[in-house]
């Protein structure tokens, strides 16, 4: 009976969440600001490597929950990666079978992540087909198109403790500012910004919501004006974030600010980072840190005090071949010298 094997499914990622630890909040030491700390959240550590994990799980939780799921059917998602290769860790957990539907400029690491967990990819030639495709193939199989642009808002708890946004109240309740005067997210569902935005609104913190947004996405037009017609200047260049139309997830009501990051200036950043940190990020932690850095100049030069959180997305480790290798970097990106530059000369790192 479906019923039965849909609640053993549940007990299985619950005792998966058991079985697993919170992430690290790791504060960065900037002499030039002394009074303004901030704080990374590592999502990095989680099994899969990404903030993803998070949302697959919800995602699956929630499907199950609603009886979308038995234990034959085939799960489908679009994804850039990142979300597939944690959909495809928890499919393998249930013994399902899963399809992840991806533009074929995806990065050959996450490739490899998702058929290491049992996984299937199927690329499309143009970014936009994703979403069609994934329909498609959802009826062939009489499978479910799991969705996250639309679901991952809805799935993921904001009230509750098993979400992103109580677990950095509880880790900043230490620290000299425990309530962060910034949060900073970068938007690719859309889903991480609802929940800290919502999470901020329900426990009545003082605390400000940006959102960072690459070059090639719609979100920062949207924010504006209300703009909602897709764009066609291509993919985003910075994976896992900025979408070519709005998102269900993206709820701009939640959001105190946005900020458009130049794509060189996320690169210069996790270059800059690695500096620091001694290790390498993604280039969607480029983004959220350049527009924290932006935000503790501004504060600096209020003479406010106070604490910035954004997010460690996922680990460089990923992107080797990608943001990682100069070459492809000029190619792709282009000059990247001037933000270096910049981040350089405010001697941000003694
Ligand atoms: C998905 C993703 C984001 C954005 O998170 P959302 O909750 O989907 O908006 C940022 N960075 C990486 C690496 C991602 O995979």
């Amino acid at each position: 009976m479906t019923k039965k094997w849909i609640q053993h499914a549940i007990k299985e990622i619950n005792a998966d969440i058991q079985r697993s630890a919170d992430t690290h909040l790791i504060r960065l030491n900037l002499p030039i600001f002394p009074n303004i700390h901030i704080y990374l959240k590592d999502e990095s550590s989680h099994p899969t490597g990404s903030l993803k994990h998070r949302v697959a799980r919800s995602l699956f939780l929630y499907s199950l929950s609603n009886g979308w799921i038995n234990e034959t059917t085939t799960i489908i998602e679009a994804s850039s990666g990142s979300t597939a290769i944690s959909e495809a860790y928890f499919a393998q957990l249930l013994g399902l079978p899963f399809i992840a539907v991806m533009s074929n400029c995806t990065t050959k690491r996450k490739i490899e992540l998702i058929e290491f967990y049992g996984g299937k990819c199927h690329f499309v030639e143009h970014y936009s087909e994703i979403y069609s495709k994934s329909t498609q193939l959802a009826e062939e199989l009489s499978g479910l198109y799991i969705d996250q642009f639309t679901h991952a808002e809805r799935a993921i708890d904001w009230r509750g403790t098993n979400n992103i946004a109580h677990s950095i109240f509880c880790q900043m309740a230490e620290e000299p500012y425990p309530i962060p005067q910034h949060i900073i997210m970068s938007a690719g569902t859309g889903g991480t910004s609802a929940t800290l935005g919502r999470y901020i609104i329900y426990k009545g913190v003082k605390t400000q919501l940006t959102v960072v947004d690459p070059e090639n996405s719609v979100f920062f037009d949207y924010y504006q004006n209300r703009n909602n017609q897709k764009i066609e200047t291509g993919p985003s260049r910075i994976e896992g974030i900025g979408r070519p139309r709005v998102e269900p997830s993206f709820i701009p009501s939640l959001i105190d600010r946005m900020i458009k990051v130049p794509d060189a200036a996320s690169i210069a950043t996790i270059y800059w980072l690695e500096n620091i940190l001694g290790r390498k990020v993604g280039p969607s932690t480029g983004t959220n840190l350049w527009g924290g850095l932006k935000i503790a100049k501004e504060m600096y030069e209020n003479k406010e005090s106070g604490s910035i959180v954004t997010l460690i997305c996922d680990s460089g480790e990923r992107y080797l071949d990608t943001y990682y290798n100069e070459e492809w970097v000029k190619n792709n990106i282009g000059d990247i010298s001037g933000y270096l530059a910049e981040l350089d000369n405010l001697k941000w790192y003694k």
